[in-house]
C-alpha cells in the first residue's frame, strides 16, 4: 500500500533526470545511446581542483562537519569573487554555501513562500524551479519569451504579470534551456518594473555565467537599489566542470541568508567539506581551464547549429551561452513513421530515444510544449552522429 503525501504524488518527476536514467537504461540492454539529455560538461574537473581536494584530505582538517553555511574562507572567497566578476555587494555573512545550486533555490522557496504565494518564472525555464515553488506552497506563474524574440520576457511582459500576490521572480541568464543571455539593458528594463513594486525578490540564477558568448555577463543584483532585492544563486558545476561535487552557493539580502542557513541546518546540513575546499582552489585560481572549456562550447554550438538547420522543420535561436538549443519541433507534430503518431514534443523526444538512439529532452518539462532540449556539451564525434541519426529518423515522420 502506498502512503504518499499528495504533495509529493502532484510533484513531477525531475524531466532531465528522468531521460538520462533512461538513457542509462537503454544503455545497459546494450543499446548504443549518445545522451545529450543532461546538461553536465563532458571534461574532467581540471587537474589543480582534483589535487586541492587531494591535499584537503592530506591535511586531515576537513573530515568533520562544516559550518552549516560553509567554512569561513570559502564565503570569503565568494564575497570576493561577486564583487571582483560581477561588482555585487554581498559581504561573507550573506554567502551560503549548499549541496548545489537547485539546493541554494529550494532554500530560497522554503525561505520565502507562504501558502498560495506567486512567483513569476520567466519561460522557457530549467526544469525545476515550478517543482520547488510548489513544494514551498507557492504558485508558478508562467511568462513566456518565445522563440521570435529569442526566448527572452519584455519589461512590459513582467509588468504585466505582476499581482499583489507575487513574492518573487526567477529566470536564468544564461538560460537553460535556450541559451539565450539578457543584456544589461535589458536588465535595467527589468529592474525598473521590479523597483516599482515593494517587496519582491529576484532570483537570479547565474550558475552558466562562464559559459557566455556575448563577452559580458550582467548580474541583475548589481544594478542600483537591487543589491537589497536580489538573491544571485551560482555554484561550481557548469564553469569548473563540478556536476558531481555538489557545490553551489547564493549571496542575499542578510535576512535571507539567515533564513536559509536555517533551513539548511534542518535538511541537510552543510555540504561535504572535502568538495568546498576544491571550490576554493577553483575560485582562488586562474579562470585559464574555463576559458577554454568556454571556448570549446563556443566552437561546438558553431557546427551544431549547421546541422539543426539542415534538418527540415526544425527552427533554432542562436543560443548566447549556456550549452544547450532548444529546437522548435512542433512541424513534426500530427506526422507519423506509419506506427508511432507524434503528437507533441515528449511523442517526439520518445520516438527520437527510439529511432535514433539520441536522448534529448521534451520541451514541456521546460513550459514550452514546442521544443526539445538538447545539450552540446558532447564530443564533436559525438554530436555530428546523434544529429545525423536525428534527421534519419525525422525523415521518416510524414
Ligand atoms: N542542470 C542540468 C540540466 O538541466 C542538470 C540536471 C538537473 O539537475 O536537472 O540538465
Amino acid at each position: 500500500m502506498e502512503m504518499l503525501s499528495d504533495r509529493i504524488k502532484n510533484m513531477a518527476e525531475s524531466a532531465t533526470l528522468a531521460m538520462a536514467a533512461k538513457a542509462r537504461e537503454y544503455k545497459s540492454r546494450g543499446i548504443n545511446v549518445i545522451s545529450l539529455s543532461l546538461g553536465e560538461p563532458d571534461f574532467k574537473t581540471p587537474k589543480h581542483i582534483q589535487e586541492g581536494a587531494k591535499s584537503a584530505i592530506d591535511e586531515g582538517k576537513y573530515f568533520a562537519y562544516p559550518p552549516v553555511n560553509g567554512y569561513a574562507d570559502l564565503r570569503q572567497a565568494i564575497s570576493d569573487k561577486f564583487k571582483k566578476e560581477n561588482n555585487l555587494d554581498y559581504r561573507a555573512d550573506q554567502i551560503v554555501v549548499s549541496n548545489g545550486a537547485k539546493q541554494s533555490i529550494a532554500n530560497i522557496f522554503q525561505a520565502i513562500i507562504n501558502e498560495g504565494d506567486e512567483v513569476i518564472v520567466f519561460a522557457p525555464f530549467w526544469v525545476s524551479y515550478s517543482a520547488l515553488i510548489e513544494l514551498a506552497g507557492g504558485i508558478p506563474v508562467y511568462v513566456n519569451g518565445g522563440i521570435d524574440s529569442d526566448f527572452k520576457v519584455t519589461a512590459d511582459q513582467l509588468s504585466a504579470a505582476i499581482t499583489p500576490k507575487t513574492k518573487a521572480i526567477i529566470f536564468s541568464s544564461p538560460c537553460n534551456p535556450t541559451g539565450s543571455v539578457f543584456t544589461k539593458d535589458e536588465l535595467v528594463s527589468l529592474s525598473e518594473v521590479i523597483l516599482k513594486h515593494d517587496n519582491l525578490i529576484v532570483v537570479s540564477d547565474e550558475i552558466y555565467e562562464h559559459i557566455n558568448y556575448t563577452g559580458a555577463h550582467a548580474s541583475i543584483g548589481a544594478l542600483p537599489g537591487m543589491n537589497e532585492r536580489t538573491v544571485t544563486v551560482n555554484g561550481m558545476a557548469k564553469g569548473f566542470a563540478m556536476t558531481g561535487w555538489r557545490v553551489g552557493y547564493i549571496g542575499a539580502p542578510l535576512w535571507l541568508a539567515k533564513a536559509c542557513n536555517k533551513v539548511q541546518g534542518q535538511f541537510t546540513s552543510a555540504n561535504c567539506g572535502i568538495a568546498q575546499r576544491a571550490a576554493l582552489t577553483a575560485l582562488t585560481t586562474d579562470l585559464g581551464p574555463t576559458q577554454e572549456m568556454s571556448k570549446e562550447y563556443l566552437r561546438r554550438r558553431g557546427f551544431v547549429k549547421e546541422l539543426l538547420d539542415e534538418i527540415p522543420g526544425v527552427k533554432t535561436n542562436v543560443p548566447q551561452g549556456a550549452f544547450y538549443f532548444f529546437p522548435d519541433v512542433s512541424a513534426y507534430f500530427g506526422k507519423s513513421d506509419g506506427e508511432t503518431v507524434i503528437n507533441n514534443a515528449s511523442d517526439l523526444s520518445m520516438y527520437i530515444l527510439d529511432n535514433a538512439h539520441v536522448s534529448v529532452v521534451t520541451g514541456e518539462a521546460f513550459g514550452d510544449p514546442n521544443c526539445i532540449r538538447l545539450s552540446y556539451a558532447a564530443s564533436e564525434e559525438n554530436l555530428r552522429e546523434a544529429i545525423k541519426r536525428i534527421k534519419e529518423a525525422l525523415a521518416k515522420l510524414s
